[in-house]
């Protein structure tokens, strides 16, 4: 008897709460013919990008090409001293930041108030970790994981994340920090959909014969997705669907699906039924995310 293939999808895969919403904003926004840029492309997956620009919705990387249009702050929000000028330019703006980033944001800004050199573990050039650190008025420290400790020791420090990075590498800096810190006030700033994610993703590479990564190549929490799935399983990490090759699939019965918190649905219907067609199952085909096997919002 021949085995049959299963396709699964993690649950909570795809767009979460943040990005929703600020995909929901700008396309209200360009139902107002109105000329609409995003300070930098609005989520970090260029196929959507794409079909936003084909509605008006064009991105801008810096704020010499604003003149006239109204100007959406995707999720991962803005320097503070970029919306200072936003502000005073006169430009209309949809602040779309997550509220999730803006309470991090408010957190760093806290810490450095009350006197603590703040450190953020977080991918330096991410735009989110960007705009976390202008809010922090004193000493600021940016490490990405327990390998890149700050070298003296501190009387008081405080701990951060962005947010999405992995809970086990947080706790990994947060007990190597305590020894360099006569008081460390770490806060969590690590957002719950994207633990969540983890989690689910985490537990249906183990009992996969493979896992399927799908979202942007410059999408930090998709990247960590596939972090996570190379420790336990083969992974391969693809944008869309034709990057898909089908000897992938020789001998693998339980294919696992996971996708970013960036990665449209319409994306990873695509990737479902072209997996489909690779192993010759003859399941039906999806037109919708709802349809496929393990989706849970
Ligand atoms: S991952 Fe979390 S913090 Fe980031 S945009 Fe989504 S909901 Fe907001």
């Amino acid at each position: 008897m021949s085995l049959k293939t299963e396709i699964r999808l993690a649950p909570n895969s795809g767009f979460c709460f943040g990005v929703k919403r600020a995909i929901k904003l700008a396309r209200e926004a360009a139902e107002t013919n109105k000329k609409i840029v995003t300070l930098g492309p609005i989520i970090h997956n260029p196929q959507l990008v794409e079909r936003l620009r084909q509605r008006g919705v064009d991105s801008v990387d810096n704020l010499d090409a604003i003149t006239d249009q109204t100007v959406i702050i995707r999720s991962h929000g803005v320097e503070h001293n970029v919306l200072e000028k936003l502000k005073n330019s006169g430009a209309e703006i949809i602040d779309a930041t997550c509220p999730y980033v803006a309470k991090a944001q408010e957190l760093a800004k806290k810490l450095s108030r009350e006197g603590y050199p703040v450190c953020i573990m977080g991918n330096a050039s991410h735009p989110e970790v960007k705009a976390i650190r202008s809010y922090i008025e004193g000493e600021v420290f940016i490490i990405e994981n327990e390998n890149e400790l700050p070298e003296k020791n501190f009387t008081r420090l405080g701990l951060i994340s962005q947010t999405t990075k992995s809970l086990e590498d947080f706790q990994n800096v947060a007990s190597k920090l305590l020894p360099k810190a006569k008081e460390l006030r770490i806060v969590n700033t690590i957002c719950s959909a994207t633990s969540v994610r983890q989690q689910a993703t985490m537990s249906l590479a183990l009992e996969s014969d493979i896992m399927i990564v799908i979202g942007g190549y410059n999408s930090s929490n998709t990247k960590m997705l596939a972090k996570i799935c190379q420790n336990i399983i083969e992974t391969q990490h693809i944008e869309t669907a034709v990057e898909l090759q089908g000897n992938w699939f020789t001998g693998k019965f339980k294919i696992g699906l996971t996708a970013g918190a960036s990665t449209p649905d319409w994306i990873i219907v695509n990737v479902y039924n072209e997996i489909n067609k690779y192993t010759g199952n003859g399941c039906p085909f999806v037109s919708s995310i709802e349809e496929i096997p393990g989706y849970k919002e």
